[in-house]
């Protein structure tokens, strides 16, 4: 049985060694909160923000509450989130003074016209947000982990749900020494991450050039147009390589969810859940 399933990455990049197991124990625990959700009888969406709501606050990866700052010090955050469903999804940039983006980004996406907000008057949409009870805080600026299916270096998932139905992510703190409003690949539909109803992708890299190829649209037109997920992977990886000299990384699921994972960094912490919470597979992907 291969739904629903679930696939996580927390950054591909010159990872340390000693910080390889403690990531790779975050996607694990990522992986599993966001399947419980799916248990629960919650959809790719639910179970892809849980993942990533997750991941943004065990501080221990590159987003949310353990972002990477900026030369000035300050977290500004990027993040999306994408339903494969409907092609619709929400994002913001240069986000500052809250840990849970991707919960913003859904907000956005569910509950506005509008797709993509960014710096202070994104922020101003998540105080609305929280006024409405979209969503509650366990403290100010923190999203509690309660979401309608029950439990509750750049991270990101896709997500399949029972019903083959596909979410996407990405939440990350951006690269080492951005300057004040750099906004990467992350928050970019295409690029950081995307997903229709046939396959859904979420990259991690040099978010500069994973943008000059729109890394993840370009894998799920692999698989659009007939390659299964793992050659659609090495193929965009490959054709990423060629045309920016660059690193990153991606993972990819389709709707029957069939997954694969690839990358040209020196490792990339993924976490898999297929069909059963005890069928966990994860890697480091080190090179
Ligand atoms: N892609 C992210 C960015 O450029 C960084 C990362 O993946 O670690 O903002």
């Amino acid at each position: 049985m291969k739904l629903p399933m679930i696939i996580v990455h927390g950054g591909a990049g010159k990872w340390k060694g000693k910080r390889i197991p403690v990531a790779l124990e975050q996607v694990e625990k990522a992986a599993t909160s966001g399947f419980q959700v799916l248990e629960n009888g919650g959809s790719a969406l639910d179970a892809a923000e849980a993942c990533t709501v997750y991941m943004e606050s065990c501080g221990k990866l590159n987003a949310g509450l353990g972002a990477r700052a900026n030369i000035d010090g300050v977290k500004e955050l990027d993040a999306m989130i994408v339903d494969g469903n409907t092609l619709n999804f929400g994002s913001v940039a240069a986000l500052t003074g809250i840990q849970n983006p991707v919960s913003l980004a859904r907000y956005i996406m569910e509950k506005t016209d509008f797709s993509f907000f960014a710096g202070d008057n994104a922020k101003r949409l998540y105080e609305k947000m929280i006024a409405e009870g979209y969503r509650t805080e366990s403290e100010p600026g923190v999203v509690a982990q309660s979401f309608d299916g029950g439990a509750k270096d750049t991270v990101g998932c896709v997500v399949v749900d029972s019903q083959g139905r596909i979410a996407a992510t990405s939440s990350t703190g951006g690269i080492a020494k951005k300057i004040p409003g750099r906004v990467g690949d992350s928050p970019i539909m295409g690029s950081g991450a995307y997903a229709n109803d046939v396959c859904g992708a979420t990259a991690t890299g040099w978010g500069e050039h994973i943008m000059r190829v729109t890394l993840s649209r370009m894998i799920v037109l692999y698989v659009e147009e007939g390659l299964e997920v793992g050659l659609a992977a090495k193929k965009g990886m490959k054709m990423f390589e060629a045309k920016t000299g660059s690193e990153a990384g991606v993972v990819v699921a389709d709707a029957k969810g069939n997954y694969s994972f690839s990358t040209n960094a020196k490792a990339m912490p993924t976490a898999i859940i297929q069909g059963s919470i005890n069928k966990m597979t994860s890697f480091t992907c080190q090179e």
